[in-house]
């Protein structure tokens, strides 16, 4: 038997999740049967009462998402490694997309309003998981996010693996920058190596970008890895290159 995956989503629009099954790598690794996406509605598993948000005991603003049909619909998944989305959670990383990967029945609980029934959270939920330090107002966004960002890494899914090995934050350092045709666009020329047909070469240009660009955009990322030899002295190299000629610039600023 080949690795399957089964990720579930309990939501109150799950359907928002839907079109992003039918296409790139998620498309594939389903149609491959190695992932089966599950959509739990919440609006037709509360039967009685039909209602699944209430307002919260003790007042104020806002709606909570009852946890009867929350627990009914965790029931119906059959059992799997239970994360509900949270922006007070964990934050998702590469690193820990990798780990979750390991479970291979996943349960994602979408949350919106003011979330969930706290004791959903105490008895059901094994894993809280934040995108990121900003609140969406629907779990639903972070389920996509997640879903792509895990369907990824599961056999299969990328046309070209090594594509996805190159990608940010794979060996803790940012990407490369890519060019593609024309060769001159606007007065600018493709750098010069990556014509060259020499691949050692090319490597070589690429490790070196990548350590100049994380140290440029994301220097926390180079206190954490342990650099061979050679990407030492590569880095060496570029901090004199950049000291003698630029001074750190971040475009987005
Ligand atoms: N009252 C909550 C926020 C609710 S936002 C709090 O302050 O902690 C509504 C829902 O959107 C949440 O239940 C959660 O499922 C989702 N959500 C919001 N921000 C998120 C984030 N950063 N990461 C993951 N899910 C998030």
């Amino acid at each position: 038997m080949s690795e399957k995956w089964i990720f579930d989503f309990i939501a109150i629009f799950p359907e928002l999740i839907k079109p992003f099954l039918e296409v790139g790598p998620l498309k594939k690794v389903i149609e491959a049967g190695t992932l089966e996406v599950r959509l739990f509605d919440l609006k037709k598993i509360a039967d009685s009462p039909k209602q699944i948000d209430d307002y919260p005991y003790g007042g104020g603003p806002g709606m909570v998402i009852k946890p009867e049909p929350l627990k009914r619909a965790i029931e119906k998944t059959g059992g799997g490694y239970v994360i509900y989305f949270s922006p007070q959670g964990d934050r998702l990383t590469q690193e820990l997309a990798h780990r979750l990967i390991e479970k291979r029945h996943i349960v994602f609980i979408c949350g919106r309003y003011k979330g969930v029934d706290e004791r959903i959270v105490e008895k059901y939920v094994d894993l809280e998981l934040s995108i990121g330090d900003y609140v969406l107002s629907a779990g639903e966004i972070a389920g996509i996010v997640v879903l792509d960002v895990l369907s990824r890494l599961l056999p299969d899914a990328m046309g070209d693996m090594d594509s996805a090995r190159t990608d940010s934050f794979e060996s803790s350092l940012l990407d490369a920058p890519y060019y593609t045709r024309p060769r001159e666009f606007e007065g600018m020329e493709v750098p010069e190596v990556l014509l060259s047909g020499n691949h050692k070469l090319i490597e070589k240009w690429r490790k070196r970008e990548a350590l100049k660009r994380t140290l440029l955009k994301r220097p926390d990322l180079l206190e954490n890895i342990d650099l061979s030899p050679e990407e030492k002295k590569l880095l060496e190299e570029i901090i004199k290159e950049v000291l003698a000629h630029e001074g750190p610039h971040n475009k987005g600023n």
